[in-house]
């Protein structure tokens, strides 16, 4: 009679099944079929004749015969096989990026832009909160005062490859002048080209003011 059979025979009860003698050594490759068909270590108990294997309860006599089941009918292999043909007329998780691009939260943190009014004028008005506030000391202004008495940027630099993209530039910021926008595809091949003055800065918000301006607009109720 095979283990296999006295396992399944024995119930949910505590019924020796494999009597051994002090001078049975059981094969290591009887012990790993038992502890696999347990799914846990094989649960000997005695050291002497009359020691068994236990099946505890009905739940893991269960478990057993599914496993068994499971590998005689290859029940696995079909069912996985469904489950790839259930998936090959989804439509695909994945897009076809760049062609494809997902959707973008209102306060996606990207490329940080300068800001414009409607009249063309630059919003910055150089009071350097961000600056103060900018944890990585990535934001460089120099400013001077205008011949109409307005105060606004001579130099506004930032280290994109020292910004950590906090957003505290932009939070900090009374006029919204400096934001981050939703551009995220801005790598390159040099750290210079990641070194950007007043003039990348206000074109970047040029370029993105419809996008900037509208994520602001989906964002104000929850400021
Ligand atoms: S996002 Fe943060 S780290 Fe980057 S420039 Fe603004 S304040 Fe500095």
């Amino acid at each position: 009679m095979s283990i296999l059979s006295l396992i399944l025979k024995c119930g949910g009860k505590r019924v020796p099944i494999y009597p051994l003698t002090h001078h049975v050594v059981l094969p290591s490759w009887v012990n790993q079929i038992v502890s696999h068909l347990h799914n846990s270590p094989v649960n000997q108990v005695g050291s002497g004749k009359g020691d068994y294997y236990v099946v505890e309860n009905e739940e893991e006599k269960q478990s057993i015969t599914d496993r068994a089941a499971n590998t005689m009918f290859w029940t696995e292999l079909f069912r996985g096989a469904g489950v790839t043909m259930a998936h090959i007329f989804k439509e695909p998780a994945t897009i076809n990026y760049p062609f494809e691009k997902g959707p973008l939260s209102p306060r996606f943190r990207g490329e940080h832009a300068l800001r414009r009014y409607p009249s063309g004028e630059e919003r910055c008005i150089a009071c350097k909160l961000c600056e103060a506030i900018c944890p990585a000391q990535a934001i460089t202004i120099e400013a001077e005062e205008r011949a109409d008495g307005s105060r606004r940027t001579t130099r506004y630099d930032i280290d994109m490859t020292k910004c950590i993209y906090c957003g505290l530039c932009q939070e900090a910021c009374p006029v919204n002048a400096i934001v981050e926008g939703p551009n995220f595809e801005f790598s390159t091949e040099t750290h210079e080209e990641l070194l950007y003055n007043k003039d990348k800065l206000l074109t970047n918000g040029d370029k993105w003011e419809a996008e900037i301006a509208a994520n602001l607009q989906a964002d104000h109720l929850y400021r």
